[in-house]
């Protein structure tokens, strides 16, 4: 080959450095897919990210032109973005999505610390093994030319013609980095849209709402549960110890016939915090909802969410955390690992932080599929045996929820406050009861998918202030309800009123009716 008369002799980098370069920047950024196939070898997709990866590093060779600055250029934004992408499926088990890319991107400045001392345990390892890595790479390149193999050369547009066309055919590369964020990316946008659109309709809602004769130290909690059946709890008679600790609670009312008003979390939710019924879901958008109904009547709201915050399922529930005062999300995604136990810091700094009166929601997991990733694996009880069925893994992730629900109760009861606890959960699970098949949502519903938890406890001082209140709750706790109702009985148990009140859809009032059972499937 002849000398090159642009490189000055004896600067070209040698045939190793010119390897170790193509390999570090291979591992760099293969990692998140190697680490993507590690956790599910069986998956097909992840699989196909391994070559993504390669194709990424191929496209790199093919579109780089030569200058150090330019390399600096090329590759800065993409060993980056595999950095953030391998934090994240360190922490949490899936690439990053669009609800991923919200918390970083929304999280305030001042709050990033936080973020990233509470929520990752990777982001600085990681970022420093990264930042040590582009430095490498940029020494390993110092001649300014680096020649590329030209087989590598012609080969690289091919593959990414390739790529390019799986992409657009929504094949395995959307799931891989990093066209996986080039997805969430998009995503995201389109979710951010949606939620101003949200916004804007909702935006001038009023309820006229009072609150009467404030107490000291009010506090409010509403806990919602996740994919929980009534029939899995030991409190409610289930055979193997799922709850515990519920059970040894003083002052507990379990309501005993509680259906849910949908059997996915979007619809269920929208019942539960708005005058929104099966008929008219529409009402959510256009008579306001509970937080809002709380902050007229000048409680200041804290919402803080175990659960995703932009998704298909997600951002109508995000539209409600908006309209409070502060909201927190722990978590990313449905499909990733996120412990509920990750809110509990969260929960005893609003507690210890906020003004009074003060309503906190509570948006938990739960026991969403996939169950394994519901429980830390040392807290696993029921699938600690050879072969753990679903059912196993199910029961553990609820035992992990009574583990919660207690620390949470723990919590609330350190601040001897004014108030009640309310838990249930936006629908139930059918695991395999009649027929195959485990999830919610399915277009003829079961039963299982229904028969919700409702628990309720309230404080000394709240019970003495309002001993009738209390009467009335455990008569109305033997009669059928819908959970979808919540939003006039949290109404009435933080004592506010306001004209679009309903005592007779409300499941604490003395002049409660009950529905005609909810049975659907
Ligand atoms: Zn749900």
């Amino acid at each position: 080959m002849p000398p090159d008369p642009t490189t000055p002799p004896g600067r070209r980098p040698g045939p190793l450095r010119r390897s170790a370069f193509w390999a570090l920047l291979l591992v760099l950024l293969l990692a998140p897919n190697v680490w993507r196939w590690r956790l599910a070898p069986q998956d097909s997709q992840a699989a196909f990210g391994l070559l993504t990866g390669l194709l990424c590093v191929l496209a790199v060779s093919w579109l780089w032109r030569g200058s150090r600055h330019g390399l600096a250029l090329l590759l800065s934004p993409l060993v980056l973005a595999a950095a953030v992408d391998l934090v994240h499926l360190l922490d949490y088990g899936a690439h990053l999505g669009p609800g991923g890319l919200a918390v970083i991107l929304d999280t305030h400045p001042s709050e990033a610390r936080e973020y990233l001392t509470l929520a990752s345990r990777s982001a600085l390892p990681v970022a420093g093994l990264y930042l040590t890595g582009m430095a490498l790479l940029l020494w390993l390149a110092d001649s300014g030319r680096l020649h590329r193999p030209r087989r590598l050369r012609r080969a690289a547009p091919l593959l990414l013609a390739a790529l390019l066309v799986d992409y657009a055919a929504k094949g395995a590369s959307r799931y891989s980095f990093p066209l996986s964020l080039a997805r969430a990316g998009s995503e995201y946008i389109g979710q951010t849209h949606r939620l101003a659109a949200l916004q804007r309709r909702a935006a001038h809602v009023h309820f006229d709402a009072r609150k009467a004769a404030p107490a000291d130290n009010e506090v409010y909690v509403l806990v919602l549960g996740e994919s929980l059946r009534r029939d899995h709890m030991s409190l409610y008679g289930y055979p193997r110890p799922t709850t515990p600790r519920l059970a040894a609670q003083d002052h507990l009312l379990a309501f005993r016939d509680v259906t849910a008003g949908a059997t996915q979390t979007r619809n269920a939710l929208k019942m539960i915090l708005s005058p929104a019924t099966p008929r008219d879901l529409g009402a959510f958008y256009t008579r306001g909802n509970l937080v809002q109904l709380a902050r007229e009547a000048g409680f200041d709201v804290v919402w803080l969410s175990n659960q995703g915050q932009y998704g298909k399922h997600d951002t109508e529930v995000t539209k409600i955390a908006t309209d409070a005062d502060a909201r927190h999300f722990t978590n990313t995604d449905w499909d990733t690992t996120s412990l509920d136990g990750r809110l509990l810091p969260l929960f005893r700094t609003a507690l210890r932080e906020r003004r009074r009166p003060l309503l906190v929601v509570v948006h938990l997991l739960g026991s969403h599929a996939a169950y394994q990733r519901r429980f830390p694996p040392e807290r696993a009880r029921f699938s600690r045996r050879p072969r753990p069925t679903p059912v196993d893994y199910y029961d553990d992730s609820v035992r992990y929820t009574d583990w919660v629900l207690d620390r949470l109760l723990a919590a609330w009861r350190a601040e001897r406050p004014h108030g009640c606890l309310v838990f249930t959960a936006d629908h139930a699970e059918y695991l395999a009861d009649d027929g195959p098949g485990y999830g919610h949502g399915f277009p003829q519903p079961h039963r299982q998918e229904l028969e919700v938890p409702l628990l309720v406890t309230c404080s000394t001082a709240w019970r003495t202030r309002h001993p009738q209140l209390w009467q009335t709750m455990r008569r109305n706790a033997g009669r059928p309800v819908s959970n979808g109702d919540l939003f006039y009985g949290m109404a009435t148990l933080m004592g506010i009123d306001f004209p679009g009140q309903r005592p007779a859809r409300d499941p604490f009032s003395p002049r409660y009716q009950p529905p005609r059972r909810l049975v659907a499937g």
